[in-house]
Formats: structure tokens, C-alpha cells, sequence
């Protein structure tokens, strides 16, 4: 096996990272082999100081262009994403050691979510008529405008995905946005600036930096006007604590202990197939994965029999070819956090039923599909987010039982229902922010046009729709009165006024 060399590329992404030079050198690893991918110029304070000023300088001309240009651009970027798909694809492999199908996905969903903020932003934008005070009188207009410059911070594990899901919306919207790649991925997101140039982004638009999480992270949030984190609960809390000290808005998606639940008239054989695409899929290093399934009693046998031999028959493969179903975990931390879940479960009595190795023969980090039985409350892994391919199976003797379980986590952010004829009746009883049925997560994730994000624990607002894209502007409202002044005509008793209101609010509340 080859790793990706980007060493041609190398000096051009390089050129494209805000920083003097002068704070060091990121080498980023192949997790595949620890082969080295490259090195890339972090960026120091000053160079943040710098992407903030040279962003908000170019910001105000990006804004006042009219949105068909911004659009124009999106739609540009969409299109050299798929021209660009191996290129895309190679790199992501090379930088997180997903499977290629994994890495693949990536690219579809960039470009799809291009087409949505290409075709739908200026709808969204255009100003509105709303109702004002008096009919006719009140001329009342909504408009948004953008935040200014928007500091995007995204990890690793989709390090295409999650910089475009981002970034992409803040941009049509007329901001200028810097963006703060997890330094185990950086040379992805370069390749998003490279695009996005290529396809007539102005230069200064979007900035990337690089850099330590609390150090440049936090630099971020201290400029921005606004911040769209994507990460750990635990940095989450942090971020949005900044950020209500400097009264800026934030948006945030974080981790989930996503649920399945396997009615009592499941398709079992169709589940366990979701089964093992919902908890492996990017060797379960997915926010929306799913590291809980509630099998209904009257299934369980064939469920867990099923999805066993499913996942006993999966093929773990370093490389670039395209039929492996899983590749390595990112790194020896996330390597090390999955094995202690594991472990600390069996040594309290959990029974493994396939899977529960490292597999060094494939690589530094590979990992085994795991699936677990007789997990209890005791164990780390029964409610903390693992962020490996681990999955607890429970048996449940309802399917009432089963939402009530899913219920019981301080996450909210994804889940799966699989049933033949009860899915969309038991999915709204589930604490979820997005539902799947008969779908392991991909259903609500690709459906761009409605939002997207964690009740509870597991995020502030919504990326996707309409929400996704309006969050990163201001709602202005102009109203103009004429004729009449809201207060009354300046030489009229109030008291005549007030009698002359009442009659006239009784009517206009009729057509509120
Ligand atoms: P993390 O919170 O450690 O890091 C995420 C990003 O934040 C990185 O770029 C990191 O450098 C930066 N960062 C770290 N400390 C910071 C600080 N103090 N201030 C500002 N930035 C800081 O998360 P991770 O472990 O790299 O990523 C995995 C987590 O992300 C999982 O919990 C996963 O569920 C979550 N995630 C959520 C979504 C979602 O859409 N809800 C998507 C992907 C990942």
C-alpha cells in the first residue's frame, strides 16, 4: 500500500494557510502506515489577528455583491468537487484512514449541500414584506444581513463534510468566515480554499488557520462575530461560555450515545444491514453513529443473530481501494480511548460478542467492529460517547421500553427506528433532534432542506434548511409609517386617541 503523496501539492497548501511561518510546523501522519502526509505553517496569535483583519477588510465588498454572484461561485465550487473527486478522495483517506466509500461520501454530500446554498439562498435572502402596525400606513420590511466575519472550528473525523456544511452558508450569506481545521486533517480544508478560489471566491474571504485547539480555537472566538463550532461537548461548553462573555451568537454540534431501536415488527433482516453501516460507517467515528441498539424482545433472537454473522463478515483494509467496509481509527488517543471502553465493560462483565481487537497486522490504529451484550450502567461505555465502532445490544420486552431507554442519556442527537408500519408514530416520541426510519442516520442528514442538530447536551441551534443558512446573518427590520404617527396625530386629545385605538385594535385583531 502506497499513502497519498501530497508533497507536489504540498507548497501550494502550505501558501494558503494564514501564518508567517514563525509558530512551527504541523506534520500530519497517515494513520494507515504513520507514513507522513505532510507539513503545514501554524498559525501564531498574531497571524489570527491578522486573517481577522485582512477578512474584515475584504468582507464588506463580498457582502454588497449581489447574492446571484455569491450563489454563482457556490455552484462553481460544486461542480469542481466532483471534477476533483479523486484528488478529494485521496486525501481524506490519506489524512484520517477511512475507507474509501467513507471518504466518498464526503464529496456527495459537500456537492449537495453546494446545490442546496447555490439554489435556495436567494430566496432566503430576498427582503420580505411583513405585517406592520397599521395596514397601509406601516410599510414593513425584513432583511438579513451578515454577522461580519464568522470563525468556523471543525474536527476531524469529516474533514470535508463539516468545513463545507459550514462554511458554505456563512459564505453565501455575505460573510467573510476563518476556519479552523483540526490539525490532524488540515490539508482537506486546504483543498476547500483551493476550490473555492478556483471557483471565484475572492482572495481573503475565507482564511485558514492552524494550530492548537485552546490556543488558535480560542483566538478564533475572541474575534469573531460569530461562532460555528463543531466538536466534544466538553470543548462545546467551553466555546459557548466565550462566547456568551462576548455576547456573539454560536452554533454548536456536538457528540451524541445515538439509539436504534429495533421494533417488535422490524424487517430484521433490513436492520441489521443499517445496523452495520449505523455503527461502523467511518469506523463508528461519526456524531451520528450509533452506539445503543433497544432490540424489542420478539426479534431479538434473529436480530443479534443476524447483525452478528453481519458483522463478523465485514472487510477491515488499509488503503485506497474502494470495497473495504472499514479502515483504521484516526489516531493511537482514539485507538486507546475505544480499547478502555471496551475493556473497563468486559472486565465489569460485559460478553463480547465479535470483534474486541486491536488489529496492529492492518495497522498502528485498526480497531475490530465490536458488538457487546450484558452491558450494564456500571460500565464507562453505557453512557459516555465511545467514538469507535463499539455497540452495546439491549433486549427490551416493549417497544415503549425501548424509547424510554433511548430517552435516558444526557445526548439527544440522532436516532434510528425500524419498524414496518410504527417508525414515524414511535420516531417523534424519541429526544432526538433528527429520526431515522428504517435508516440508520443518512436519511436526515442528506435531507439539506430541514435542520439538522442535537437537543440536550448534544448542541446549540441548527446546521442544513433554512435555519442553517439564516443563523449566520442578522434579521433587520425596517418599518416606514406614513400619514398617520403610531402615537396618534400630535394635536389630538390621548384619551380620544386611546378610545379611537381600542375600536381600531378590536379590528385589526381580526386580521392579525
Ligand atoms: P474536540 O472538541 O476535541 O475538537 C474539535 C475542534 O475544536 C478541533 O478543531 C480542536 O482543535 C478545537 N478545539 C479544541 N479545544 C478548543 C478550545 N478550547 N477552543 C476552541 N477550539 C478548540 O473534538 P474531537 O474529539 O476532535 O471531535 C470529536 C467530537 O466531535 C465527538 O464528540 C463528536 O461526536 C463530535 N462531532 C459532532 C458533530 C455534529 O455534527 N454534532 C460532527 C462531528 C463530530
Amino acid at each position: 500500500m502506497s499513502t497519498l503523496s501530497l508533497t507536489s501539492a504540498e507548497n501550494h497548501l502550505a501558501s494558503l494557510v494564514t501564518s508567517s511561518g514563525e509558530a512551527g510546523e504541523i506534520e500530519v501522519r497517515s494513520p494507515f502506515d504513520d507514513s507522513v502526509v505532510g507539513a503545514l505553517p501554524v498559525s501564531s496569535e498574531e497571524d489570527v489577528t491578522h486573517a481577522f483583519a485582512s477578512a474584515a477588510a475584504v468582507q464588506k465588498d463580498w457582502a454588497e455583491r449581489p447574492v446571484k454572484e455569491r450563489t454563482a461561485v457556490i455552484a462553481r465550487f460544486r461542480d469542481l468537487l466532483l471534477k476533483e473527486r479523486d484528488a478529494l478522495v485521496d486525501c481524506v483517506q490519506a489524512e484520517t484512514g477511512k475507507a474509501r466509500a467513507s471518504a466518498f461520501e464526503e464529496v456527495a454530500d459537500a456537492s449537495l449541500w453546494s446545490s442546496y446554498n447555490a439554489r435556495h439562498a436567494s430566496g432566503l435572502l430576498r427582503e420580505k414584506r411583513r405585517q406592520g402596525t397599521f395596514p397601509l400606513l406601516t410599510k414593513t420590511r425584513e432583511r438579513h444581513v451578515p454577522k461580519g466575519v464568522v470563525g468556523v472550528i471543525t474536527p476531524w473525523n469529516y474533514p470535508l463534510t463539516l468545513p463545507a456544511s459550514d462554511v458554505l452558508p456563512a459564505l453565501v450569506t455575505g460573510n467573510a468566515v476563518v476556519l479552523k481545521p483540526d490539525s490532524q486533517t488540515p490539508h482537506t480544508a486546504l483543498m476547500v480554499l483551493d476550490l473555492l478560489l478556483r471557483a471565484g471566491l475572492p482572495r481573503d474571504v475565507l482564511q485558514i488557520v492552524l494550530g492548537p485547539g485552546p490556543e488558535v480555537g480560542g483566538a478564533l472566538v475572541a474575534y469573531a462575530d460569530y461562532i460555528m463550532f463543531t466538536g466534544s461537548t466538553a470543548t462545546g461548553r467551553v466555546v459557548a461560555a466565550q462566547c456568551a462573555e462576548r455576547l456573539i451568537g454560536c452554533s454548536a454540534e456536538l457528540g451524541g450515545k445515538n439509539a436504534m431501536l429495533v421494533l417488535e415488527d422490524a424487517d430484521v433482516a433490513k436492520a441489521a444491514v443499517g445496523a452495520v453501516r449505523g455503527c461502523f460507517a467511518n469506523s463508528g467515528q461519526l456524531c451520528v453513529s450509533i452506539e445503543r441498539i433497544y432490540v424489542h424482545d420478539a426479534v431479538w433472537d434473529e436480530f443479534v443473530s443476524a447483525f452478528g454473522e453481519r458483522v463478523r463478515q465485514m472487510r477491515l483494509e488499509p488503503g485506497f481501494e474502494w470495497e473495504a467496509d472499514m479502515g483504521s481509527l484516526i489516531s493511537a488517543r482514539q485507538l486507546d480511548a475505544v480499547a478502555a471502553h471496551v475493556d473497563d465493560a468486559v472486565a465489569k462483565g460485559a460478553t463480547v460478542l465479535t470483534g474486541g481487537n486491536r488489529r496492529a497486522d492492518l495497522g498502528p490504529y485498526f480497531y475490530e467492529p465490536t458488538v457487546l451484550l450484558g452491558v450494564t450502567d456500571s460500565m464507562e461505555l453505557a453512557r459516555k460517547e465511545t467514538f469507535g465502532p463499539v455497540v452495546s445490544l439491549y433486549r427490551v420486552s416493549s417497544d415503549d421500553e425501548g424509547v424510554r431507554l433511548a430517552n435516558d442519556s444526557e445526548y439527544g442527537l440522532s436516532a434510528s427506528v425500524w419498524s414496518k408500519r410504527n417508525g414515524p408514530r414511535v420516531a417523534r416520541k424519541v429526544e432526538a433532534g433528527t429520526v431515522n426510519v428504517n435508516e440508520s442516520y443518512a436519511a436526515t442528514w442528506s435531507s439539506h432542506g430541514a435542520p439538522m442538530g442535537g437537543m440536550k447536551s448534544s448542541g446549540l441551534g441548527r446546521r442544513h434548511g433554512a435555519q442553517g443558512i439564516l443563523k449566520y446573518t442578522e434579521p433587520q427590520t425596517i418599518a416606514a409609517q406614513r400619514l398617520l404617527p403610531i402615537a396618534g396625530p400630535a394635536d389630538l386629545k390621548k384619551e380620544t386617541w386611546a378610545k379611537a385605538l381600542s375600536a381600531g385594535t378590536r379590528l385589526l385583531n381580526l386580521y392579525r
